[in-house]
């Protein structure tokens, strides 16, 4: 069994009366050969290294090696605590875990790309807010992280998941995507809704640049882990309120690998436009370099 496009994906669940997450453990077992107990294991070890280094980002005040972040995850905790937060529960929580993972990212900490570690706070981010909120298991978010996974496994293969390919869209995009996706299924919603809220949130993102200030994953990268969170759970609402994208997921991705190969060389990660070439971004780069 190959998935090569959403709509395959969901034609397949619906010929089997399967869930995403069922599909991709049954592609999964039959290419690797491993049972499904061995598979969801590992899916659980991923889990458990994702909450980790949301505890970590918790709980350590202090910088980056750089210098240019960390301490910020503490920051919003604490004025989510202080009941100031203006989103809801899920998206300020999510915001608050996708900034502790990406400040661990950054102090080169343990954690899980999904699909870079770029874009690592954001999936992470979504599944502990659900779990705060909910009360949902670890069960239940290991079938969200299949979920997840099958969606980024068909961007993967029909577009661009690395901004150094195709720019942030394919980052942030593509994580925000399968996060928006993953979302839907753990809420019930169908096969067709999770691949539906996947498309919203590409759209979203399509044409988002890779400046990363002094080629470090840390300035813009770390806030739009965050802000992807809350696009996911928009994605999410919209689709299961049961709007839809005028235009279908694979066209989306299509435009996204489109708008990638059309991308001059300085939005790819090169830091060479953008946000790295504003004043203050040269200002933090000539900085770093003095240190070293
Ligand atoms: S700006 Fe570039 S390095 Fe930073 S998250 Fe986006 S794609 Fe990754």
């Amino acid at each position: 069994m190959e998935i090569r496009s959403m709509n395959e994906l969901v034609n397949s669940c619906k010929r089997e009366k399967k869930a995403i997450w069922e599909m991709i453990i049954m592609m999964e077992m039959e290419k690797s050969g491993m049972d499904q107990h061995m598979i969801v294991g590992m899916m659980e070890d991923r889990l458990l290294k994702m909450k980790e280094a949301i505890e970590n980002g918790l709980t350590n005040k202090s910088t980056a090696p750089s210098g240019i972040s960390g301490g910020d995850a503490i920051k919003m905790q604490e004025y989510v605590n202080k009941g100031k937060a203006l989103t809801g529960p899920y998206v300020r929580d999510a915001m608050t875990f996708s900034l502790s993972t990406s400040e661990s990212n950054a102090r080169m900490g343990v954690i899980v790309a999904t699909p870079t570690a770029g874009a690592a706070g954001i999936l992470p981010g979504v599944l502990f807010a659900l779990q705060k909120n909910d009360g949902i298991s670890n069960k239940e978010l290991i079938k969200g992280l299949f979920t997840a996974s099958a969606l980024g496994y068909v961007i993967a293969n029909r577009s661009f998941i690395s901004g150094a390919a195709g720019g942030c869209q394919a980052e942030i995009g593509s994580a925000t995507a399968m996060a928006a996706g993953a979302i839907v299924e753990l809420k019930g919603g169908s096969p067709e809704q999770a691949v539906n809220a996947t498309a919203l949130a590409m759209k979203s993102l399509l044409g988002l640049i890779c400046d990363p200030v002094a080629g470090l994953v840390e300035v813009p990268c770390i806030k739009r882990n965050v802000i992807g969170t809350s696009i996911a759970f928009s994605a999410a609402d919209l689709s299961l309120a049961g709007i839809k994208s005028r235009i279908p997921c694979d066209e989306v991705i299509e435009t996204m690998y489109k708008v990638g190969k059309n991308m001059p060389r300085i939005y790819k990660e090169t830091s060479l436009g953008g946000l790295a070439e504003t004043e203050t971004g040269k200002r933090i780069k000539e900085q770093l370099y003095q240190k070293l």
